[in-house]
C-alpha cells in the first residue's frame, strides 16, 4: 500500500511543552503556533523544534488538519498537591513554576492499553506505569487519570536516567557555583547531559551497563543499584499516594527489555501484593503480556509503547470534529 491508497486525514504533532494551557490534542491555528512559541520559555530544547515541524508540514500539506499533541497534556489532572512546590507562591505564579510532567502521551497509551488488555474498566484500576527509557518517569494512574508524576517543570526531575540525575538537593548546585565556580549553562549541562547512569558509570545505554555489571565493574555495580534504589522509592511513595495498587507496567527501551531492571524495581514488594513470576519476567518477548505470577494480587504487565499511534488517534479525533 502507498499513501496514495490512503490519503492522510490529518497531521498529528508531538509538541513537549503544552504549559497549563493546553489538556487535550489541539487544531493547530495561528494562535496555538504563538502559544507553543511562547511555552519555549519552559521547554527551550523542545519547544522550537516541535514548531519548526509544524511550519514544514504545514506549508508541504497546507490542506490537512495539523493537531498538536502534548507530552504534559496527561498530566494536566494532577491535583495542586501534587503539582505545587513549596516555593514563594507569588515568585512561582509569576514565572509558571510547578511540576507538568512529561511523557504523558505514553503514559495514557500504556495505561489504556493495560485495562483493555486486562479486560477491566480503566475507571476502576490504580496503576503505577513505569517509562523507562533514556528518557524516564512514572506515573501514578488512578482510574484513567494521572494524579502524581516524577517529571517537574522540566524532564530532569525524578527518576534517574541515561544522562539526567533526577532528584537531588538543588543545594548542589549552589555548592557547585560557589566552590567549583560552574556557571548556570555548566550546572545545566552537567545535570541533564553528564550525569545519570554515563556520569555514574560512563555509559548512558542499559545494555552497556548491564554487561559492565556482569563483568564485575564496580562503577557499573553502583550506577545500577542506584538505578534501582530510585525505583523502588517511587513504587513505595506512588502506592502511598493512590492508597494501593492493581497493576504495576513497565514500558519504553528499558522497561520493554531489562528483566534485571524490572525485577530490581519490585524485589521489596512483596508486602504490597507484588509477586513476579521470574520466567515470565526473563522470558524475551516483543507484545504486551503478563509477568507477574498466577494469583498475585497487584498484576505486573510489560505494554510496548506506540506514541506514534497514540498521537495518530487523537490528531484523528479532533480532524473528525472538524
Ligand atoms: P527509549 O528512549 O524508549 O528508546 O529507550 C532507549 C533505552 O532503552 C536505551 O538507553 C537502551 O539502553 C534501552 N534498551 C533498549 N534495548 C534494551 C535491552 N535489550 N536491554 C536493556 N535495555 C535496553
Amino acid at each position: 500500500p502507498s499513501l496514495d491508497d490512503f490519503p492522510p486525514v490529518a497531521v498529528g504533532h508531538r509538541v513537549v511543552h503544552g504549559g497549563a494551557r493546553f489538556f487535550e490534542p489541539t487544531l493547530i491555528t495561528n494562535l496555538v503556533e504563538i502559544n507553543i512559541d511562547e511555552l519555549s520559555v519552559l521547554a527551550p530544547l523542545h519547544n522550537p523544534g516541535a514548531l519548526q515541524g509544524v511550519r514544514a508540514a504545514k506549508a508541504a500539506f497546507p490542506d490537512l488538519a495539523h493537531v498538536a499533541v502534548f507530552d504534559t497534556a496527561f498530566h494536566q489532572t494532577l491535583p495542586p498537591a501534587a503539582y505545587t512546590y513549596a516555593i514563594d507562591k507569588d515568585l512561582a505564579e509569576a514565572h509558571r513554576i510547578r511540576r507538568y510532567g512529561f511523557h504523558g502521551t505514553s503514559h495514557k497509551y500504556v495505561s489504556r492499553a493495560a485495562a483493555d488488555f486486562l479486560g477491566r474498566p480503566l475507571e476502576e484500576l490504580k496503576q503505577i506505569v513505569f517509562h523507562l527509557g533514556n528518557g524516564a518517569s512514572v506515573a501514578a494512574v488512578d482510574g484513567g487519570r494521572s494524579v502524581e508524576t516524577s517529571m517537574g517543570l522540566t524532564p530532569l526531575e525524578g527518576l534517574v536516567m541515561g544522562t539526567r540525575s533526577g532528584d537531588i538537593d538543588p543545594a548542589v548546585l549552589f555548592h557547585l557555583a560557589r566552590r567549583a565556580r560552574m556557571s548556570i549553562d555548566d550546572l545545566d549541562d552537567l545535570l541533564n547531559k553528564r550525569s545519570g547512569v554515563l556520569g555514574l558509570a560512563g555509559v548512558n545505554d542499559m545494555r552497556d551497563l548491564e554487561e559492565r555489571v556482569a563483568a564485575g565493574d564496580e562503577d557499573a555495580r553502583l550506577a545500577m543499584d542506584v538505578y534501582i534504589h530510585r525505583l523502588r522509592a517511587y513504587a513505595g511513595s506512588y502506592i502511598a499516594q493512590l492508597g494501593g495498587v492493581d497493576v504495576i507496567v513497565f514500558t519504553a527501551g528499558v522497561g520493554e527489555n531489562s528483566p534485571i531492571v524490572r525485577a530490581g524495581a519490585l524485589e521489596t514488594l512483596g508486602f504490597a501484593g507484588v509477586q513476579l513470576d521470574p520466567a515470565r519476567n526473563e522470558e524475551r518477548a516483543r507484545g504486551i503480556r503478563v509477568i507477574s505470577a498466577d494469583g498475585s494480587p497487584v498484576t505486573v504487565l510489560v505494554v510496548p509503547t506506540n506514541e506514534e499511534l497514540e498521537i495518530a488517534r487523537q490528531a484523528l479525533e479532533v480532524a473528525a470534529a472538524l
